[in-house]
């Protein structure tokens, strides 16, 4: 069972009460950099719709929205100029829940990028 807050700050910057230049749109997904950025290109591709996180998209969303946020994420990528094709590549991070540390309930992927990256996590 999921319950959105539509109080969440994605929410809000869909609904432009909160100020964010999307710099890639579609019809079901926008795409924005990150406020505090944690490497040199730092963007968030969200769905449109209240999804919470991953597992809620995955099962609740529909199949056009999934399409398009998928592309989206690879079409975001390439106009960063960081796709594996045409430049360094990039990580993708989408925390879904407590123990990934998830601070804002809309699902998002962090695209980051423009430096080696090092190894995913330290090992604990
Ligand atoms: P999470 O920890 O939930 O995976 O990541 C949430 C991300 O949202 C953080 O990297 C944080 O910097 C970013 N963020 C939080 N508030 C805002 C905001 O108002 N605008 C933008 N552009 N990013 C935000």
């Amino acid at each position: 069972m999921y319950t959105y807050d539509t109080n969440n700050i994605f929410a809000k910057i869909l609904r432009g009460e909160i100020p964010s230049q999307f710099i890639y749109e579609t019809e079901h997904s926008v795409a924005f950099r990150d406020i505090n950025p944690q490497a040199p290109e730092h963007v968030l591709v969200i769905p449109r719709g209240p999804y919470v996180n991953y597992d809620h998209f995955a099962d609740a969303a529909s199949a056009d929205e999934i399409v398009d946020f998928t592309r989206a994420v690879a079409a975001v990528s390439r106009q960063m100029g960081v796709s594996p094709d045409a430049g360094q590549g990039y990580r993708l991070i989408a925390n879904s829940g407590q123990h990934s540390h998830q601070e804002v309930p809309h699902l998002h992927v962090h695209i980051l990028a423009g430096r080696p990256l090092g190894p995913m996590l330290t090992r604990v």
